[in-house]
């Protein structure tokens, strides 16, 4: 598998019937937003739900793009960057927004910004005025290889992450490749983290890939970089498509894509869903207690799971809950966190364990008390 410089975007369907859309993937197409909503929806007025720090890079650009094609923007609503900006609070003022705005049903929402917007602006989207098409335009690598494809949309709630929300499919993703460069680096490692997610759940061989050109997927920029990083955002959204077009509402085989998210989701909600742990560094931890979880079960042999592992903290990636600064986590407040999940049924846990690099499965029924003390061993070790 090797990545080739292109000029073309690359072009991805998530086929879902009447709903399928496309996801565009190359560098500057943010210059296009404007031509190519008008041949989705010809006359459609638009609204730009965005954050302070994606407004300051892309606002302007993405506003200019809409107005060479002659697309009236009805108004936008600049929320504060971060996590938190999933509250009710927000989440609040940007569906007034919207309605105030007076944009119509068949006029679209637009979010511009990283995975926080994309959920934020989807969720809005799929409630007022009982449902909004929305274009989602990612701007961080997470939500270019991940949040913006799917449907998957919603807020935070005191008892946890994403609790609140809603299936809205888009009516297309716009990747802009070019906007990776403004993205700090710590951002960008994080969003790696799902990126090699793809690679650790279902594609050895894309994992292999990486393992040979994460260095080149960094240093982005031009050839051979944007190439690497093109070829791994289309490998993702390949698999994420394929995945998303069998089984929409997670009734199955989508929940692979939460690997490492059950720990994850844990240790985030126990770091207050704040700086001090970022959502793709919580998935990172998340996974590696996956790997080694599996390990010790028997899965997989032990050097597997640490070539896993090792690949994570390679590129710098938080891989021990250790590892996550500030006051240590306790064991109690992570297993009740991890009650809350929505994987958990009648006080039994469903995992996404693995059996090799590239073969998650779902395991329903783990004990709780399993988990409570792998966790506490993971915990006492130095
Ligand atoms: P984010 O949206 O908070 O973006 C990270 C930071 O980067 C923010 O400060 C943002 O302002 C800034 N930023 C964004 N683009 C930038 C750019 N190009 N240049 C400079 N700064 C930029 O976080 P994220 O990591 O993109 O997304 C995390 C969220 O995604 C979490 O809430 C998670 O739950 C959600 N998520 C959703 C799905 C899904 O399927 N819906 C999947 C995975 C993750």
């Amino acid at each position: 598998m090797t990545a080739t410089v292109r000029t073309d975007p690359v072009i991805v369907e998530v086929s879902l019937g009447a709903r399928s859309y496309n996801i565009v993937i190359g560098r500057g197409l943010l210059a296009s937003l404007g031509t190519r909503i008008v041949a989705l929806r010809p006359g459609a007025k638009t609204f730009i739900v965005t954050d302070d720090n994606v407004a300051r890079h892309f606002l302007g650009g993405a506003e200019a793009a809409l107005a060479r094609a002659a697309v009236t923007t009805t108004g936008r609503v600049i929320v504060p960057a971060g996590e938190a900006s999933k509250s009710y609070r927000v989440f609040e003022q940007v569906c007034d927004a919207i309605i105030a705005s007076r944009i119509e049903r068949g006029d679209i929402v637009i979010a511009l910004g990283g995975g926080v917007i994309g959920d934020l602006a989807g969720f809005a989207a799929a409630v007022a005025r009982r449902g909004l098409d929305y274009v989602q335009v990612p701007t961080t690598l997470l939500a270019q290889v991940d949040s913006s494809v799917g449907g998957k949309t919603a807020i935070n709630s005191a008892h946890g992450k994403n609790l609140i929300g809603a299936f809205h499919q888009p009516i297309a993703v716009l990747a802009d490749t070019t906007a990776l460069d403004a993205l700090p680096p710590r951002e960008f490692r994080a969003g790696y983290a799902e990126l090699v997610k793809y690679g650790l759940l279902g594609d050895a061989a894309f994992f292999s890939w990486l393992e040979a050109h994460w260095r080149d997927i960094f240093a982005g920029g031009n050839a051979p970089g944007s190439a690497a990083r093109e070829h791994a955002i289309a490998v993702s959204c390949r698999a994420k498509a394929a995945i998303v077009a069998r089984d929409e509402r997670e009734i199955g085989e989508r929940a692979l894509l939460n690997l490492g998210h059950t720990f994850g989701h844990a240790l985030e909600a126990a770091c207050g869903f704040s700086d001090r742990l970022l959502h793709g560094e919580a998935v990172a931890v998340g996974m590696a207690l996956a790997f080694a979880f599996s390990a010790k079960r028997g899965l997989l042999p032990t050097p597997e799971a640490e070539r896993a592992i090792g690949h994570l903290a390679e590129v710098g990636l938080p891989t021990r809950i250790q590892d996550i600064p500030g006051p240590q986590l306790s064991i109690d407040q992570l297993m009740e966190l991890i009650a809350q999940d929505k994987k958990v049924k009648h006080g039994v846990l469903t995992l996404i364990l693995v059996r090799g690099i590239g073969a998650a499965f779902v395991e329903a029924g783990v004990d709780q008390s399993e988990v409570r003390a792998f966790l506490s061993e993971k915990l006492a070790e130095r």
